[in-house]
């Protein structure tokens, strides 16, 4: 206790995968480790509402820390679930060419991925991938066959045993409404104020509040304003498909600008869904899903699968990718801001961890750890 105000060791702001998988690591690496989450439950935000796909690590720039983080990640996630039984499928993906033109572009991506660490990719011709695919349409198609699909819950159950055998504890409808930096002399680094009227000092904090981060930053007393990014937030939304779908592996397009294009992606159960698209709106909080965008669907899945039934798509779920570039801008990258970047004792601020941070989530872990080294 230091002036009537109880001392924690380490506070984990945000109960998704990342947050959670960022706590386990902490508390492996023998912190006390507090998740405060608003909600009344624990991965309700974006981590419920994603295409819970293994990504391979494809697309992203060389040396970018999605590149690093998604490739190492995707190793450690499949490791992790098969050692903890956490359900998985190594299905793999074919990104394919609707056009002659597109065949160049699939040879970038080939060549981007091999940069990044990824050589299984394997170009094949429209014969070759419709052997695989039947009811496929394509120019020529991509396969990589490290891509999968994982239960994100299950995930997310498994990474809180975790954080709770090693010590740790979640703490949830306990929203934080604002930090600030203590003095250098405190032994703690950090207040936090919380619902209720409770303050809590720390050692060292993770803001990992997902859609709310920026927010959260722009409420830190003694963090420099041009350390906080621009919050943009880019809606993503899934059509399902009704009836069995005709294909065992994930089918993407090649990538447009904000997302990977209106992909197909499969559950554990074999239940197919398209999406997400990419519609920009003003705020995190707007779920909703407009039926008449199934009319664009139906025309972008066509060009790769052009038997799908009319009537077949139904409005689904959607999800808000936590963007820090906004509509035009070239994508930024995971920031992973700590006391070297920023200046402010025991801080860790995760920005933009959308896709692919459910693949990376337990290399962000050890991100986080290296950043806190020293604190
Ligand atoms: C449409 C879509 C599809 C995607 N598909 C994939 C995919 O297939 N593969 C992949 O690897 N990644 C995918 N992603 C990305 C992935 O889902 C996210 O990177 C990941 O879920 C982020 O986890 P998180 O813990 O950072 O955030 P969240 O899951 O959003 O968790 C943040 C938590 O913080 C809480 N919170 C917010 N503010 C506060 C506060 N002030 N106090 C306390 N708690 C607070 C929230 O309630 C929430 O529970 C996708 C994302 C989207 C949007």
């Amino acid at each position: 206790m230091s002036d009537g105000v109880e001392t924690v060791d380490t506070v984990v702001i945000g109960a998704g995968v990342v947050g959670l998988a960022v706590a386990r690591a902490l508390a492996l690496a023998g912190r006390e480790v507090m998740v405060l989450e608003r909600a009344e439950a624990f991965g309700t935000a974006t981590s419920a509402r994603n295409s819970e796909v293994i990504h391979a690590g494809i697309y992203y720039p060389q040396g970018s820390l999605k590149a690093r983080l998604c490739v190492q990640g995707k190793d450690m996630l499949y490791a992790y679930c098969a050692e903890r039984g956490v359900a998985h499928q190594r299905c793999g993906k074919l990104i394919v060419a609707t056009s002659a033109a597109q065949v160049d572009e699939l040879r970038a991506i080939q060549g981007r991925a091999a940069a990044n660490g990824v050589h299984d990719l394997r170009l094949l011709s429209a014969a070759e991938a419709q052997a695989l695919e039947p009811a496929l349409a394509c120019h020529a198609a991509l396969l990589s066959p490290s891509t999968g699909i994982v239960d994100s819950h299950g995930l997310m159950l498994s990474l809180l045993g975790d954080l709770e055998n090693a010590g740790g504890m979640l703490a949830v409808n306990s929203e934080v409404f604002s930090l600030a930096a203590l003095q250098p002399s405190a032994q703690a680094a950090i207040e936090i104020e919380a619902v209720g009227g409770v303050r809590l000092h720390a050692r060292t904090v993770v803001n990992a509040a997902g859609l709310g981060a920026v927010a959260l930053a722009e409420r830190t007393r003694g963090l420099a304003a041009h350390h906080v990014p621009r919050a943009h937030f880019a809606k993503g939304n899934y059509f399902t498909l009704s009836g069995r779908a005709p294909f065992g592996r994930l089918i993407y397009p090649v990538p447009e600008p904000g997302g990977l294009g209106v992909h197909l992606t499969l559950d554990l159960g074999g239940q197919a869904k398209f999406g997400p698209d990419v519609q920009w709106v003003d705020g995190p909080d707007d779920y909703l899903v407009d039926p008449a965008r199934g009319d664009a669907f139906y025309a972008e899945v066509r060009r790769y699968w052009p038997g799908l039934p009319p009537g077949a798509l139904q409005a689904g779920y959607s999800g808000i990718r936590p963007k820090i570039s906004g509509p035009g801008e070239s994508a930024a990258d995971f920031a992973v801001q700590g006391p070297r970047e920023h200046g402010v004792r025991g801080l860790v601020n995760l920005f933009g961890i959308e896709s692919p941070g459910l693949t990376s989530c337990l290399a962000l872990g050890q991100a986080v750890v290296a950043a806190l080294a020293g604190s």
